[in-house]
């Protein structure tokens, strides 16, 4: 008996009948982020492993949980790429993109890859859009990296989304926080659960996103990272919510919005949708000023974030944002009959090449079948053409949506049809 495979766990066919959402939710990124001034970069799928330990940091989930990582058979280490940033950075600096000293401005639209727990909303695999502002440090831009995914979701039409940000600061007021944490929680070390324990000495900030609500509890009185920015942070992170309110993007500051990659400096932004469930985050980002001179280059200074495209969908789905957006024929072509089939082969042709959308199935033979089929498949006209209308030297044109029928000489067939269509 032949064995029946299945898909690996945690991923997922994305089917004929909701594959054109997903070119939909590409496109619009695509426009909108052109809109900004941003340009397509296309990285691997698979990169040395190194370049996300190094840079997401060795003590993030990512890395130690979740990373896909596999030796190729000359013992090379790589990794299915977890994330999008580190490999853009990678490609910036090894391609000189910054050589001119301009703004590198560039976008990404691909798979990535986790091992984490599949449920709602989580895969193993998942598609991930994101932009990377690379070489500036003006608060403006924070603003504008947000204001991109902002108008992203509104043009898609999204409306239950509300946009969080916050300041992780830069390294140094970082350090005297993590040690104000640090102090907060130890009293309560033993109510935390195993993973806060395990994080409290290498990344404290971390436990302030746990979803444990025992942890929740206790961290809800936790110091705030807003009250120990340094002068210039809090400067920053205040021209950065000005710029949002110019931009007329509504935000609220969450102070417990961390991000769980270790290279974020600074702003830190998440869009959550709540009618999610646990996984509510659409995307997040913020700026990360050290990673390019992590992989080698000059200092400089950046922005970004990577939002999920499968949260995105659910989201569109339950405001019902596309219902009706189906591609569907202008034309089923009904041929009935050895003659009329070689005739309408030459018209379909003529009408495919000339940007027409046509369905037309030579097994089928029956007419009641074929407008059945017209109609589920939601076409606007029905060409029918039999040994009668041929003899006729017409072609019947109906209009599915109207019921209207008229008759089309066959003889300058490419002229009307040019016109009705
Ligand atoms: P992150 O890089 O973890 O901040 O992820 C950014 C966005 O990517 C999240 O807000 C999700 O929308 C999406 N995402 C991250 N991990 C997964 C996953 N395992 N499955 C589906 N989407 C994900």
């Amino acid at each position: 008996m032949a064995i029946k495979y299945t898909i690996p766990r945690g991923t997922f066919d994305v089917l004929p009948k909701d594959s054109y959402k997903w070119e939909i939710i590409e496109a619009k990124f695509r426009h909108i982020a052109t809109r900004f001034g941003y340009r397509e970069i296309i990285t691997p799928i698979f990169e040395h492993a190194e370049v996300f330990e190094r840079s997401v940091g060795d003590s993030s989930d990512i890395v130690q949980k979740e990373m896909y990582r596999f030796t190729d058979r000359k013992g090379r280490i790589f990794a299915l790429r977890p994330e999008g940033t580190a490999p853009v950075i990678r490609s910036y600096v090894e391609n000189n993109l910054g050589q001119d000293n301009q703004i590198a401005k560039l976008f990404y639209i691909g798979p990535m890859f986790r091992y984490d727990r599949p449920q709602a909303g989580r895969s193993r695999q998942f598609s991930q859009f994101g932009i990377e502002c690379i070489g500036t440090n003006n608060p403006y831009y924070d603003a504008e990296t947000i204001q991109v995914f902002y108008v992203f979701l509104k043009d898609l039409g999204l409306k239950n989304f509300s946009v969080e940000v916050n300041s992780v600061g830069c390294e140094s007021c970082s350090q005297t926080y993590n040690q104000a944490l640090i102090k907060y929680f130890e009293p309560h070390l033993d109510a935390l659960c195993n993973d806060c324990k395990n994080r409290l000495n290498n990344n404290p900030k971390r436990l302030l996103d746990c979803k444990i609500k025992t942890c929740q509890a206790i961290t809800k009185n936790a110091p705030i990272m807003i009250d120990y920015l340094d002068d210039n942070c809090k400067e920053h992170f205040q021209q950065v919510q000005n710029y949002l309110k110019i931009m007329k993007v509504p935000f609220t500051v969450n102070p417990h919005i961390v991000r769980g990659l270790d290279y974020y400096t600074n702003t830190a932004f998440e869009f959550i949708n709540n009618n999610l469930g646990a996984q509510n985050a659409l995307g997040g980002g913020g700026r990360y000023n050290k990673l390019v001179e992590q992989f080698g280059g000059k200092h400089t200074p950046s922005v970004g974030f990577a939002g999920g495209t499968t949260r995105l969908l659910l989201s569109m789905e339950n405001e019902n944002l596309l219902d009706g957006l189906e591609p569907f024929p202008v034309v089923y072509f009904i041929a009935l009959g050895d003659n009329a089939k070689i005739k309408a082969i030459e018209m379909v042709s003529w009408l495919r090449q000339n940007n027409i959308h046509v369905e037309f199935d030579l097994d089928r033979t029956s007419l009641k079948s074929q407008l059945k089929n017209a109609d589920r498949l939601n076409a606007s006209y029905a060409f029918i053409l039999g040994e009668d209308e041929l003899n006729k030297n017409i072609c019947l044109q109906k209009n599915l949506k109207t019921g209207e029928q008229i008759e089309l000489p066959l003889d300058n067939y490419r002229e009307l049809y040019s016109m009705n269509l």
